[in-house]
């Protein structure tokens, strides 16, 4: 990708400042409910397609932007899509603009079916607009439902609405995979979503898990991300250092990264399933955490979520999460954190240097102890510590501590 290979180890906000602005405004108009542009965008169900939420598929689908130009949608009712989109002048822009079509309508037309909108200037482009709600038409259900699936049109109905929104905190590991399947099952009410949190930073195994999941899953399961990108572009920029390193006297840092990267893309993405209000109790989060970590149950701090632990209530621990994923052909869960998560035991360590992405990390390891900060609690990079020795051995699954919940269930 040229992004990567003309600036090695570059943040793309530093490489191609003027597009990583189009970017992060585009992101910020369609997800932002704080940003005045929203109403106009992320209101009216405008969106931008997933492989866009990270800057280095958005420059490598848009390449450079030309002086003088800016993000343009093609069809202005589509989506911030490739096929979508083109740098284009603000005059280009202006012969492209949304009609206000409610008072432009002839008045013939009401109760007609509305010919498929053209650009002004380009006549024969097709709409490329996604359905925004659920049709009656039994074909294109099957779309809508893929759609729910995926990018998610709210098929609820009013009367469904009414009703608490049931969410699964999904973390992709063993407590929330058993949570997820017993839900599949039957054995516990369905939720109406479940949502996990991406970092940009979990195993391949962990996303090949997940990719079987929402295969198997009959509720649609999606992936939120944070604002701030991949969590591990803060080890490059320095700017904003959410993870808990340990530093040079033994000690280790205040975790900010579960909250920043975990909890607050999941609360946004609920406030928008509940149309951007915030009632009491509209939302129960269902929390995979078992007897074994009870000490890690805490009730939510905002008034919409309200926390429940299903695997509590039902007495069951992590070996009997795990007896029962053996039961159900689900045996091989793999562990999820992040790749370099200082919070990762010895006997993790030791299971991700025959994984891929470890020569990464690895090489992210030695980038973070230049600046005097580490992985582990040995303080060296990792390729330079022998797991398999007593005395290099001890780093405890930290896990244990307080996470809000959300890493490594
Ligand atoms: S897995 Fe570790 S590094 Fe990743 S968000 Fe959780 S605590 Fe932070």
């Amino acid at each position: 990708m040229a992004l990567i290979d003309s600036n090695p180890g570059m943040p793309g906000y530093l490489a191609h400042p003027r597009e990583y602005r189009s970017w992060s405004q585009m992101k910020t108009r369609c997800r932002n409910p704080n940003n005045p542009s929203y109403k106009s965008y992320g209101e009216k169900g405008i969106t931008f397609c997933e492989r866009w939420m990270w800057f280095e598929n958005f420059f490598a689908d848009m390449g450079e932007r030309p002086h003088g130009t800016s993000l343009d949608r093609i069809d202005p009712y589509g989506n911030y899509e490739p096929d979508n989109c083109r740098w284009a002048t603000q005059q280009e822009q202006l012969n492209n603009q949304r009609y206000p079509r409610e008072r432009y309508k002839p008045r013939s037309d009401i109760g007609k079916k509305r010919a498929p909108y053209k650009s002004r200037e380009t006549k024969s482009h097709q709409p490329s607009c996604l359905p925004r709600e659920f049709s009656k038409n039994p074909k294109k259900q099957r779309l809508d439902r893929r759609l729910y699936k995926y990018k998610v049109v709210d098929l609820r109905t009013p009367r469904e609405k009414s009703k608490p929104l049931r969410v699964l905190s999904l973390g992709a590991g063993v407590q929330s995979t058993a949570l997820a399947l017993l839900a599949q099952e039957g054995r516990l009410e369905a939720p109406d979503i479940a949502l996990f949190a991406d970092t940009g930073w979990e195993p391949a195994a962990v996303y090949d898990h997940l990719a079987k999941l929402e295969r198997a899953l009959p509720f649609p399961v999606q992936r939120v991300y944070s604002h701030a990108g991949k969590i591990q572009d803060s080890i490059a920029t320095g700017r904003f250092e959410p993870i808990p390193w340990f530093t040079a006297d033994g000690a280790i840092g205040r975790r900010q990264c579960t909250k920043v990267y975990k909890l607050y893309p999941i609360r946004r993405r609920v406030r928008e399933l509940l149309d951007g209000k915030t009632p009491a109790g509209g939302c129960h989060m269902l929390i995979g955490i078992s007897t074994d970590e009870a000490h890690r149950m805490k009730p939510s701090t905002v008034d919409y979520i309200t926390n429940t632990w299903p695997l509590i209530e039902m007495r069951w621990s992590r070996a009997d999460c795990r007896a029962y994923l053996e039961r159900r052909g689900w045996a091989s869960v793999p562990r999820s954190a992040c790749c370099g998560c200082p919070y990762l035991s010895d006997a993790d360590w030791i299971a991700r240097a025959h994984a891929p992405e470890w020569p990464e990390t690895v090489r992210l390891s030695h980038a973070l102890a230049a600046t005097g900060q580490y992985m582990h609690r040995y303080l060296k990079p990792l390729d330079q510590i022998d797991f398999s020795t007593p005395a290099e051995k001890g780093q405890a699954d930290l896990f244990g501590d307080d996470c809000e919940g959300l890493c490594g269930v």
